[in-house]
């Protein structure tokens, strides 16, 4: 059987490592890298409704609940108001009187709860599969659908948001032109957010489907023609990351480095719109510092159409 590349369909690709998990799922499963748009890929990935009952079999899907504890919400929070400022800082929206929004995947509405507070929204649409985070959504006023295919197709949009949830897509392409054709309206934009190449030091990936840098995005652009207006690596240099959460001791030195900063930043001045415990977090991720280099997290605004 010939195995394509999940993002671009070349058959130019290369085994790296296998797949490391502790789902029984991803038992043959293989990380398998492209020539051609430099994308890496899992392959061969479980069926839909193994996917499914994996998700639902898993304790926490979407970070920040209500009672995940201060530095986890405010981790989220942290994340979501450096996204809402990429956003701002790379569209018109600012502008736009009467916005609507669709986002997919918003967990617990971190990032719908910053983007409704500063841009003038009328309609922000969710689309999420967590049961678990309806009744939040609810509460900070998105309209929630369970599945993509409930909004009616004229139904169109200034913004679509996909922020970590393209890595669990085992076909991009077909899911980002869908979004696309049927949801986004002319001269309009698309936000995305997704880790860089997390297999390179994550000791667990699933369940991450496809691993992108900025050279997969501009051959992703090219495909679903859209316009790049902006690409950014953030965060720490992904050869300095050790995600390792079995290492107690690693765990124990991150902490007291977030106590050291939150005591340091106490009494600074200009955190902008961050209270201490987020500035900090910031700061010991560089969540919004952009590097040239692969770093933790990639972000970019794709446009359709040029004017
Ligand atoms: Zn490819």
């Amino acid at each position: 059987m010939k195995i394509l590349c999940s993002v671009c369909k070349s058959n130019k690709i290369f085994f790296k490592i296998n797949y490391n998990s502790n789902s029984k799922l991803f038992l043959n499963t293989k990380i398998y890298n492209c020539k051609i748009c430099s994308s890496s890929f899992a392959y061969p990935v479980p069926d839909q409704d193994n996917l499914k009952r994996y998700y639902e079999t898993q304790s926490e899907t979407s970070i920040g609940q209500e009672n995940a504890g201060l530095i986890n919400k405010s981790f989220a929070y942290m994340l979501a108001k450096t996204r809402a400022k990429f956003i701002e800082n790379n569209t018109n929206l600012k502008k736009i009187k009467s916005l609507k929004i669709l986002e997919v995947g918003p967990g617990y509405g971190h990032l719908a709860e910053i983007i409704m507070k500063s841009f003038a929204i009328t309609d922000y649409s969710v689309v999420e599969y967590d049961k678990k985070c309806f009744k939040k959504l609810k509460k900070i006023g998105t309209n929630v659908f369970d599945d993509i295919n409930k909004i009616k197709k004229y139904n169109k949009y200034n913004l679509i948001i996909i922020s970590h949830v393209l890595e669990h897509i085992a076909n991009p392409i077909s899911f980002l032109l869908k979004l696309k054709n049927n949801f986004l309206k002319e001269n309009s934009f698309i936000f995305i957010d997704v880790p860089c190449e997390d297999w390179k030091y994550k000791a667990y990936v699933d369940p991450h489907l496809i691993f992108l840098n900025k050279y997969s995005f501009s051959y992703i652009n090219k495909i679903i023609k859209t316009n790049l207006i902006k690409i950014s690596y953030f965060g720490e240099n992904i050869n300095t990351i050790n995600d390792n959460e079995t290492n107690f001791y690693l765990r124990q030195y991150k902490k007291i480095i977030l106590i050291f900063q939150i005591l340091l930043n106490i009494f600074k001045k200009n955190k902008g719109n961050y209270n201490s415990i987020q500035y900090s977090l910031k700061t010991i991720f560089k969540a919004d510092e952009e590097s040239n280099s692969k770093s933790r997290w990639i972000r970019l605004v794709l446009k359709n159409g040029y004017n």
